[in-house]
């Protein structure tokens, strides 16, 4: 799946809620699914890091839908500008 048409569909799904709730607000609750994804890392527990690796995703791109960030363009610009970068 391209990730502009996954942007969309959460674009689609969620816009208005996020809006509403606010960029900043949603920024918490991004940092939040953050910390799920860490605990379930650190418990071991690949199935509920599964789940949290998708939650994270889907406030990445809700953040974006707010912040009118196009996630393809970003993400390719990256991976052009990551070519002269020293590896890590
Ligand atoms: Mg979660």
């Amino acid at each position: 799946m391209e990730i502009s048409v996954l942007q969309q569909i959460v674009r689609e799904r969620y816009f208005k809620t996020d809006n509403e709730r606010g960029v900043y607000h949603t920024a918490l609750w991004f940092h939040e699914e953050v910390g799920e994804l860490s605990s379930a890392i650190a418990s071991g527990d690949k199935q509920n890091a599964k789940e949290e690796f998708a939650d994270v995703l889907m406030w990445l791109l809700t953040l974006a839908n707010l912040m009118e960030v196009d996630m393809q363009e970003v993400v390719a610009d990256y991976l052009v500008n990551s070519r002269k970068l020293p590896s890590k």
